[in-house]
């Protein structure tokens, strides 16, 4: 089968990775050499302070990474969480996925099996996201408690609103060949609990792929967005015959209705169908600050488009 090639990736940083996604795509790559060299573009961005290299730390000071990918004819998955110490995190999921009988490494053996599989050692701290730890621990100290709360978001915004405290690179590509692929990648939520893990590394929660349907992947809350497995969810409903656009905002609507007042920092996915389709949707809740709207980047043949909303109520 022969298609044109789309991407779609969360948040305005995901114009850049787009970008360099859709060189990839253009020139009759796979969809999952895309998402994997979209997401490293971001990841190793320092100014993207909720990705990779230069991503805001746990509580005690330390950047845990979050990643995974996910390949659509193979229907195979690796990913990696709460790793430290090594870049490109969606680069050792793949080789998790590629290496490895398993789907998900974590912690100090996710960079153990990292530094063997030939990743270097690296400091993921930056001068600025040290800078900002250090005042946030010497405004809130305690490590012991969850930090996912209005304080942490406050000292995202009061820093030009360049970066708040979290957000992921979530992709989702069509090659030429009419296969899907999808990734995400996050240090998770700023000053968050050591140990805590998001939605972005497990399968069908930050992301999913059925290479008969299609591709999703989310951002936001994602302690909530896992209650729901939300990229499933999306994909399923793609299944049963609604557009991505539909499927997005379904799955949204059904979060809100299951978890109802847990949306205060927002849920958002996007979704490319095995046809080419695209689609989001975000929780009106959580993304109403004008620097804080529910942004995607759109990759085709007429270029990278940045588009908003739909935003979802019940
Ligand atoms: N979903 C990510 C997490 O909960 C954060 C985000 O995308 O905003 O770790």
């Amino acid at each position: 089968m022969v298609a044109e090639p789309v991407v779609v990736a969360t948040w305005r940083f995901g114009v850049q990775a787009c970008r360099t996604a859709w060189k990839v795509l253009e020139s009759g790559g796979g969809a999952l050499d895309a998402v994997e060299r979209g997401a490293n573009v971001t990841e190793e961005d320092p100014e993207v302070q909720s990705v990779g290299y230069g991503g805001l730390p746990n509580a005690d000071g330390v950047v845990e990474l979050d990643a995974a990918i996910m390949d659509g004819p193979s229907h195979a998955a690796g990913a990696v969480a709460g790793m430290s110490g090594v870049r490109m995190p969606i680069s050792v999921a793949r080789a998790v996925m590629e290496r490895t009988p398993h789907c998900l490494l974590v912690g100090g053996n996710a960079r153990r099996f990292a530094l063997k599989a030939g990743f270097q050692d690296a400091e993921l701290l930056t001068e600025s996201s040290r800078s900002r730890w250090l005042a946030w621990r010497k405004e809130h100290g305690s490590p012991d408690v969850a930090h996912f709360d209005s304080a942490s978001m406050e000292l995202g915004i009061a820093d030009g609103g360049k970066c708040l405290s979290h957000d992921t690179i979530g992709l989702c590509a069509l090659d030429v060949h009419g296969h899907l692929a999808a990734g995400c990648t996050t240090s998770g939520l700023a000053w968050k609990i050591p140990g805590r893990v998001g939605d972005s590394p497990i399968i069908g929660s930050g992301l999913y792929v059925d290479n008969e349907v299609g591709a999703a992947a989310a951002t936001g809350n994602g302690d909530e967005i896992m209650k729901v497995c939300l990229s499933y969810r999306v994909v399923m409903l793609m299944g049963n015959g609604l557009t991505p656009a539909d499927a997005c905002a379904e799955a949204v609507r059904y979060l809100l209705r299951k978890r109802p007042g847990h949306q205060s920092h927002g849920a958002a996915c996007i979704a490319v169908s095995r046809t080419g389709l695209t689609g989001a949707a975000a929780t009106a809740e959580g993304f109403s600050a004008p620097n804080r709207l529910w942004q995607y980047a759109v990759g085709t043949r007429t270029g990278v488009e940045l588009r908003e909303g739909p935003y979802i109520t019940l």
